[in-house]
């Protein structure tokens, strides 16, 4: 027991004595110290599993060493320790697996009678629950993410996207009724590091279904949930290439989509890569979809359930660290409760764990890499620069590994960078507005268009001001709320084209 448990203890004892003898606790003390209980450590486990020290790339069914021989260093970046190295992977290993999925598709998948593939996916998602609890620790490890949010819903939402798109592998022709739905081919797929496998799950499980093949390369930060993804496919028994996992950076990344034997590009990440790619794109006979950046306006009227949408604001920005693409970053207040939702937001701030990802009780983990860490802390400078009013959590940040406190700003401008740019991290700017108008004026002010939300307790209201904003995803008093059955995509520099649902599964077809 550390020296500040043990003086909270005799505090807390001193307290609960108070309010045996007298009902309540001694006023002079109590304003003196803080009697709120600490939560003991809880952390989760890692001995259940054991990581390999070196991962090859996951290509024709087998681990393969790359052809350069380069690997790099995989880190956790809650302790900045080394986890395992992975192969980097070169345009020429993006070929060979190209070449894997193209003989895969030509010879088994697209002759696969419908339900056997159906049955395929079926078992990757029964395989990923039965090692769920392994996969959960390892996307905490290597991503930096509270493992009560890998356990809960990162890896359950994989699954259940595997479950959704296994659903549908034998029944395109229900879904698309009077039409004649084929598949493309290869689909060449990139991810990003801010939900490792729930990204390759919305990536890959689709395109299986619809009966594609697939060459997919995670994020360079966080590669181990989709490799130990590569051992559930050889589990699962999948033919030789259907799925193809290729380790690296953004060239590596690149060679994907430039490949000229991909049929489909699927790319989510930054609205800066995004367009490179759709320039890279223009003009070739390939489909793609992008999933980039958001910048989302969470909006609170006077008349919404106050401590509700509270809760709801603080889920939307600092879940996940804020390394949300539709994380609500931009608060829009009515002036009428601005004090209350200001004073209730710090204080709820104050009250948020922040600290060790494996630890069950923790709200707020490590931040991804100490690029992202510093890119955070350079729009905090940014923000204090422009002249607004700043609140940040009063926690203790771990010595080791990239944390940083909840930020709130005020007092900013609609052209403030801080109100424009996407941060990716646990910060939320707040406005203020009078009328309905002015919430939706502001809340479209913006070169993106991915999300938003909406707390009010009218019915109608919700309807006028969410068919008025132009996103692809609104929340109505919620937020961040995901199901593989509901489509997601954006608007503007948000992307283009919708993953979920059945729109998720068009892109991957010709009809
Ligand atoms: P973030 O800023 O969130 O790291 P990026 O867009 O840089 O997002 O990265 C998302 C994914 O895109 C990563 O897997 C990364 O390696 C990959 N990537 C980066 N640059 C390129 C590129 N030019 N072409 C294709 N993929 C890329």
């Amino acid at each position: 027991m550390s020296k500040k448990e043990k003086v909270l203890d005799k505090k807390s004892k001193k307290a609960i004595e108070d309010i045996a003898m007298n009902g309540s606790i001694n006023n002079s003390r109590k304003l003196n110290f803080d009697t709120s209980w600490q939560y003991a450590p809880a952390p989760e486990s890692t001995d259940h599993f054991k990581l390999k020290k070196k991962y090859d790339l996951f290509i024709n069914g087998k681990f393969v060493k790359p052809t350069d021989g380069k690997y790099y260093k995989t880190i956790n970046p809650a302790t900045t320790e080394t986890l395992a190295e992975i192969a980097y992977g070169t345009d020429k290993d993006v070929d060979k697996a190209v070449k894997a999925a193209r003989k895969a598709y030509n010879e088994v998948w697209s002759k696969l009678p419908r339900k056997e593939i159906a049955k395929y996916i079926y078992r990757i998602a029964r395989l990923l629950q039965e090692r769920s609890r392994e996969f959960a620790v390892v996307e905490t490890l290597n991503g930096g993410k509270p493992i009560r949010e890998s356990r809960d819903i990162d890896i359950p939402l994989a699954a259940a996207h595997f479950f959704y798109n296994a659903g549908w592998a034998d029944k395109l022709h229900y879904a698309f009724p009077g039409k004649s739905p084929q598949p493309l081919g290869v689909a060449g797929q990139v991810i990003p590091w801010n939900f490792p496998l729930l990204m390759a799950a919305w990536k890959i499980a689709p395109a299986l279904a619809t009966g594609n093949t697939v060459v997919i390369k995670p994020a360079e930060t966080t590669p181990l949930t989709a490799l130990l993804l590569a051992e559930v496919i050889q589990e699962a028994g999948l033919p030789d290439g259907v799925v193809n996992i290729v380790t690296g950076f953004g060239d590596t990344g690149a060679a994907i989509v430039n490949h000229p034997d991909v049929n489909k590009v699927a790319f989510t990440g930054s609205t800066k890569v995004g367009k490179i790619i759709q320039k890279a794109l223009a003009g070739t006979e390939k489909k793609y979809t992008l999933e980039l950046g958001g910048k989302a306006a969470n909006i609170i009227f006077e008349d919404a359930p106050i401590d509700q949408a509270i809760e709801g604001v603080i889920n939307g920005i600092f879940f996940n660290q804020g390394h949300v693409c539709c994380a609500g970053s931009r608060l829009l207040v009515q002036e009428s409760v601005f004090k209350t939702v200001i004073k209730k937001l710090q204080d709820r701030i104050e009250n948020l764990i922040v600290g060790d990802p494996m630890d069950k009780n923790t709200d707020i983990g490590a931040i991804n890499s100490k690029m992202q860490l510093d890119k955070i802390k350079e729009y905090y400078e940014i923000g204090k620069s422009e002249g607004a009013s700043s609140f940040q959590s009063s926690c203790n940040l771990p010595k080791k590994g990239f944390f940083f406190r909840p930020t709130l700003f005020w007092d900013v401008a609609q052209s403030h960078r801080v109100v424009q740019e996407e941060i990716f991290g646990p910060v939320l700017t707040i406005q203020t507005f009078r009328t309905v108008q002015e919430a939706i004026d502001k809340a479209n002010n913006t070169a993106y268009g991915l999300s938003g939300g909406v707390w009010t307790d009218k019915g109608s209201k919700i309807f006028n001001v969410v068919n008025k904003i132009r996103a692809g995803v609104l929340w109505a008093n919620t937020y961040n709320k995901f199901d593989p059955t509901s489509p997601f995509g954006g608007y503007k520099e948000s992307g283009l084209g919708r993953e979920g649902g059945l729109h998720g599964l068009t892109p991957y077809l010709k009809m």
